[in-house]
């Protein structure tokens, strides 16, 4: 079993370098691919509201025997639940699903700028979650400089951490610096390109792409394991997401090669400034409403 090195969070919570992913996985896959992750050494599993599967992941990290507090469990409010009432209820909708009292990281998954105004009340509300204990970590996702800016004007805490899309193709390296310069994790979601396998048209998979390849087979890893390897060395969080046992391994795999600075810098060219996933900005309640259910 894989042991995974920490990070520091802003508020010295540690968080496995390395964690895993549940978007897009149906619910009743959900539970034996947490638990075969938690067998391989996963200790971090980034859920979400808004992806139906909170009750599973907890079911699978209650059944699987590792103690609760060396699971570190990051969900995220959907904007249907922004407001300060509505997201303290959010929580409690999110802690009742997933079976537990306290969640180690709750984040804000969308930075809501056509209602920014809601989004502060629901940021207010993971503050007092925080001054409460409820939740040991706060922060954000999707969230662009601008964004940050608007936030940290009105906002006592600093977020711990921004959720936000980065591999190979898509790097975001001004937001990523803004975030650090403040204390701000970048965590990167489709961490090795996910989201772009579904392009129409443009680049391809990073999972095919050249340099990465190369740089594979000199070190005799995948591609995946490079892009997360790229992560971990330049001090990200990152989440794969995979239903299948061996690349669920294989993920994980990633602490005992190293990448030279030109291996890193080859991967850093490599970004084409071309986001995978949505527009924040496109993200409004009109567009993307989605009720999340009780508990
Ligand atoms: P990833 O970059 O993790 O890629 C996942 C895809 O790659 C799946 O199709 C998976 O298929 C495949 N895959 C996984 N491992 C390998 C491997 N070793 N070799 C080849 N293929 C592989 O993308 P995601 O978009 O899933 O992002 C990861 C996580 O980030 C999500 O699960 C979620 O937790 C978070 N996220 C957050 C967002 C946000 O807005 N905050 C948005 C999107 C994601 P298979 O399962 O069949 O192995």
């Amino acid at each position: 079993m894989t042991t995974v090195p920490h990070l520091t969070l802003n508020n010295g919570v540690r968080l496995p370098a390395i964690g895993f992913g549940v978007f897009q996985t149906p619910p009743d896959e959900t539970r034996s691919a947490v638990q075969t992750a938690l067998s391989a050494g996963y200790r971090h599993i980034d859920t979400a509201a808004a992806y139906g599967n909170e009750r599973e992941v907890g079911e699978a990290i209650a059944r699987s025997g590792v103690p609760r507090d060396e699971v570190f469990i990051e969900t995220k409010i959907w904007i249907n639940d922004y407001g300060y009432d509505q997201t303290l209820h959010g929580f409690e909708k999110s802690a009742r699903k997933l079976g537990v009292e306290q969640i180690d990281l709750l984040i804000l998954h969308q930075a809501l700028p056509s209602r920014f105004d809601l989004m502060l009340d629901a940021y207010r509300a993971l503050e007092t979650l925080l001054a409460d204990g409820r939740v040991r970590a706060i922060g954000v996702s999707n969230f662009m400089t601008d964004h940050l800016t608007r936030l940290l004007d009105a906002a006592t805490v600093v977020p711990a951490v921004n959720q936000l899309e980065v591999h190979p193709y898509f790097a975001q390296r001004d937001v990523q610096l803004f975030g650090a310069q403040r204390g701000i994790l970048s965590q990167a979601w489709s961490p090795i390109g996910g989201i772009t396998f579904y392009r129409d048209s443009g680049h391809t998979s990073t999972l095919r792409d050249p340099v990465i390849g190369k740089i594979a087979d000199v070190h005799s890893r995948t591609p995946a394991q490079v892009m997360l390897r790229w992560h971990v060395q330049q001090g990200r969080s990152a989440i794969p997401k995979s239903t299948k046992p061996a690349r669920i391994a294989e993920n994980l795999d990633v602490f005992d090669f190293e990448l030279d600075a030109g291996e890193l810098a080859a991967i850093d060219g490599l970004d084409t400034g071309k986001r995978g996933g949505p527009e924040p900005a496109d993200i409004t309640l009109e567009t993307f409403s989605r009720p999340i259910p009780e508990a």
